[in-house]
């Protein structure tokens, strides 16, 4: 499936993209990337740019990763867990209605996706003081909002960054006092515009209560369970090395299939020589 919304790119929009072959030195990256030093913004740029191999048949840089609208990133976040493997996770949940304690198993891959709209990833919309020009937030966007302080307008500030152009009938009168001016049923306007033209990934899954069958909605950040998958891998460099004293640059270097190979090998290996 092609990015729901796409990289758009020297007035043109790019939605393939491709995955890296996995090696343990990519899970170790994308471990490192998942670790929340700095903010979430900036780590799920290093987090996909540990990860991707290109997007649109260019070399996934920052810049670029930052330029993807919010809907494509996240959608690039939930399609990381079935390139490593692990579409699967299993979610603890508190049923609302009975209190029960359940396990619910969640494909990442079956969140529903909203596709981006047909003039993705502008919209135009006609306010008082004239006709104004938007793009969907990207990440960059993002990377803004996050270091704001707490009572700074975020809303504001986003459509500060989200404006492409504004043509007013005064003319000459700076976008940004335009921006100061807006009505609270302007912003309204403006948000409905962008969310009609911007792709979404659901964050939201229905789990049924097994005791009481109440349809609980639970909520999905791929984000938090990026970590788990990668625990084992010191631990993997760790037995390879002993066995087979290769550098932890060689072991890391190994496709991961290839690098489980091994380790079951020593498993066997461990099992033979047991004594009973
Ligand atoms: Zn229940």
């Amino acid at each position: 499936m092609p990015l729901p919304g796409g990289l758009w790119h020297n007035d043109q929009c790019y939605r393939e993209f491709g995955f890296r072959p996995l090696t343990g030195a990519v899970e170790l990256a994308v471990s490192e990337a998942s670790q929340f030093v700095g903010t979430r913004p900036e780590a799920v740029t290093d987090l996909l740019q540990a990860s991707l191999g290109h997007l649109g048949g260019l070399e996934p840089d920052t810049v670029l990763i930052d330029t993807l609208s919010v809907g494509d990133r996240h959608f690039l976040t939930t399609r990381l867990f079935a390139w490593l493997g692990k579409d699967e996770a299993w979610f603890t949940v508190d049923c609302q209605a009975c209190n029960a304690h359940f396990d619910f198993p969640l494909r990442f891959s079956s969140l529903p996706v909203k596709p981006a709209g047909p003039s993705y990833p502008f919209c135009e919309t006609i306010l008082g003081a004239g006709t104004f020009k938007w793009r969907v937030p990207n990440g960059a966007d993002q990377k803004v909002l996050a270091l704001l302080p707490e009572n700074a307008d975020t809303v504001r500030v986003l459509l500060q960054h989200c404006l492409v152009e504004g043509k007013t009938a005064a003319g000459g009168v700076a976008l940004d006092r335009l921006i100061a001016d807006l009505t609270d049923l302007e912003i309204a306007q403006v948000e409905a515009a962008l969310e009609g033209q911007a792709p979404e990934v659901a964050t939201l899954a229905q789990a049924t209560c097994p005791g009481c069958f109440r349809v609980n909605m639970i909520q999905i950040d791929p984000f938090l369970y990026l970590n788990a998958p990668f625990q084992g891998i010191s631990t993997d460099v760790h037995r390879i090395a002993s066995v087979y004293h290769w550098s932890e640059a060689e072991i890391l270097s190994l496709p991961s299939q290839r690098r489980q190979r091994y380790l079951d090998l020593i498993d066997r290996e461990r099992g033979a020589t047991t004594p009973p």
